[in-house]
């Protein structure tokens, strides 16, 4: 059950005595990361490839929210609904300092047009033909109902309705809107997610490659062959695994189909979805939930504490390998959405920055990428006579209960394996109470006085109680090394590079965190730099 392989010039003609590991996983986004963490933790020996950085693609780039999706309630997707606000909680006590509660504002007006092609739009239009696409208050009110109580709630306040007359919730919005309902989700750091989870598989003995891309596999004698690539040496070299794990989000697909050679014939659909963030727009701490004529929703969300997030779209992705931007035509889009509701409209020159991502959608032949179902998939293939399971689709939300379904299918070929685990169990940095975000922040600037307020909240809600080990016994800022700009130093910095696999600047400034909000260019390529160095080191830092 260890893990082993070789290296220098690949070759499937491997030694009979080579180490066979139980499970190889191709990806580490969030699915990725999160299977081999339970898989690791019931006893099966595993080892993940990423080509890039942790968290690069999708799972970088989402609105960052741990939700049930209200909007699925008008695609009847119950069950992934209600699943995802289980979820919500259970993830919610296992990472408060990642992860937190938000306040949902969604303004109600009896004009307002719904997509017209969900079956609760069939419906209505049955029953109800007069309301030409409409919905009455007291839909709104059952949909919001259901969304309250489908998941057993405890942390979480319900719905209540709001006023939009002289309320700090109405003061931003145009004044067509005198009433509101205010529900609520989860928000979540996506990408600081991903690597946590990789590092609890690490911690629990999985090998976790970076920058190291699955060229092919292929099955001799039941066993798989995968031969990877590190990015930075091109140094190829192969592991032999009992079961594969495709894990590729957007290049799933491509990954059936070119690394592995299956003949499958089910597929995904790429459709981006892009945010902009702009200057702060309003001054309260509530997001809103905006419904467009066009059957989709915006949110505007508080980011980063002196900014707003505006996302997203839902716009068909032909190439998996064309890096996904926002296009001129969707920041048109999302800031005219937003202009709508919002009285001082957004503007180009508000925008500070943009991310896109491509949803890796199960293909179930949907018209409409809005409409595509964002429930997953998760299909076993044997067809070469070693087992390969590929996942189709999938939330950040549901990314644990997807891991548990994962391994449901994956046990049945070992002996011994042990029972799922992972509900309740903190992530690294996450064993502390879920509302104790303040308490931990206020012990860590009492230890630290040099802290200003923001920088100890900043590390709090970042890595939790693993602050205590990365500041170790600091008296003062300087003890923390070269200071790279808006509060990051090296002692920070070293940490990310030995704790959590970042290797660029990049990685750091946008994925471990997002000062790059904050940081200049020549900061940034001042911490490439000095990266460059500290990583010719590894000894020294103990990158493996
Ligand atoms: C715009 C947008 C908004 C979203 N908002 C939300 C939200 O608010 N809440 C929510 O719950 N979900 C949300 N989602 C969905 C969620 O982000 C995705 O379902 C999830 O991130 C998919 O994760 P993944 O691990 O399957 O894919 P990815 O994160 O894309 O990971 C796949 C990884 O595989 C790697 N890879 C591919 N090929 C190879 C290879 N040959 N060798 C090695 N590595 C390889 C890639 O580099 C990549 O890192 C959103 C998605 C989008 C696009």
């Amino acid at each position: 059950m260890a893990t082993g392989h070789e290296c220098g010039e690949a070759s499937l003609d491997q030694p009979e005595h080579q180490d066979v590991i139980d499970l190889f996983v191709i990806g580490g986004g969030i699915n990725g990361c999160g299977i081999a963490r339970d898989a690791v933790g019931r006893g099966l020996s595993v080892e993940l490839a990423e080509m890039n950085d942790l968290a690069s693609a999708t799972s970088s780039a989402s609105t960052k929210l741990f939700h049930g999706g209200l909007r699925y309630l008008e695609y009847w997707e119950v069950r992934l609904v209600r699943e995802a606000l289980i979820e919500r909680e259970t993830l919610l006590r296992a990472m408060p300092h990642i992860s937190w509660p938000m306040r949902f504002v969604l303004p109600y007006h009896k004009d307002m047009r719904f997509e017209g092609d969900t079956p609760t739009s069939k419906l209505l239009s049955f029953v109800m033909p007069w309301m030409k696409g409409r919905r009455p208050a007291w839909l709104i009110r059952l949909g919001l109902f259901m969304y309250d109580n489908l998941g057993g709630r405890k942390i979480l306040k319900g719905t209540t309705a709001v006023s939009l007359s002289g309320t700090p919730e109405g003061a931003p919005l145009v004044d067509r809107f005198s009433k509101a309902y205010e529900y609520s989700d989860c928000w979540i750091e996506d990408s600081r997610l991903v690597v946590l989870n990789a590092r609890d598989a690490q911690a629990r003995g999985a090998k976790i490659n970076v920058r190291t891309k699955v060229l092919s596999a292929e099955q001799r004698d039941g066993i798989w062959g995968v031969t990877v690539q590190d990015r930075d040496s091109g140094e190829t070299r192969v592991i032999r695994a009992r079961m594969l794990v495709n894990a590729g989000g957007p290049w799933v697909e491509d990954i059936i189909r070119s690394a592995v050679h299956i003949n499958a014939a089910d597929g995904v659909r790429l459709v981006r979805g892009s945010h902009i963030v702009t200057r702060k727009l309003y001054d309260h701490d509530k997001c809103y939930f905006f419904q467009g004529e066009d059957g989709r929703i915006i949110f505007t969300i508080p980011y980063e504490g002196d900014f707003t997030l505006i996302g997203t779209t839902d716009m068909d992705h032909a190439n998996v390998d064309e890096k996904p931007v926002c296009t001129d035509e969707e920041t048109e889009y999302l800031l005219q959405f937003a202009s709508s509701y919002l009285k001082a409209p957004v503007t180009k020159d508000d925008v500070v920055w943009s991310y896109s991502g491509v949803r890796p959608l199960y293909n179930d032949g949907a018209t409409s990428a809005t409409a595509a179902t964002r429930d997953y998939v998760l299909k076993v293939d044997q067809s070469t006579g070693a087992p390969i399971l590929n996942v189709f689709g999938g939330k950040i939300t549901t990314y644990r209960k997807l891991a548990e379904s994962a391994l449901e299918k994956i046990t049945p070929f070992f002996d011994g394996t042990r029972t799922p685990w992972t509900a309740g169990v903190a992530l690294p940095g996450g064993d502390f109470p879920v509302d104790g975000v303040a308490d931990l922040t206020s012990r860590v600037a009492q230890k630290y006085a040099f802290l200003t307020e923001r920088w100890a909240q900043r590390l709090v809600k970042a890595y939790g109680t693993d602050v205590f080990e990365i500041l170790g016994d600091a008296r003062a800022a300087t003890d923390l090394g070269r200071d790279f700009g808006a509060t990051l130093t090296q002692r920070e910095a070293e940490w990310l590079i030995d704790k959590e696999f970042a290797r660029t600047a990049e990685d750091i400034v946008w994925r471990r965190s997002k000062l790059g909000l904050r940081l200049t260019q020549d900061q940034i390529a001042a911490l490439d730099d000095w990266m460059s160095g500290a990583l010719k080191i590894p000894e020294q830092h103990g990158v493996a």
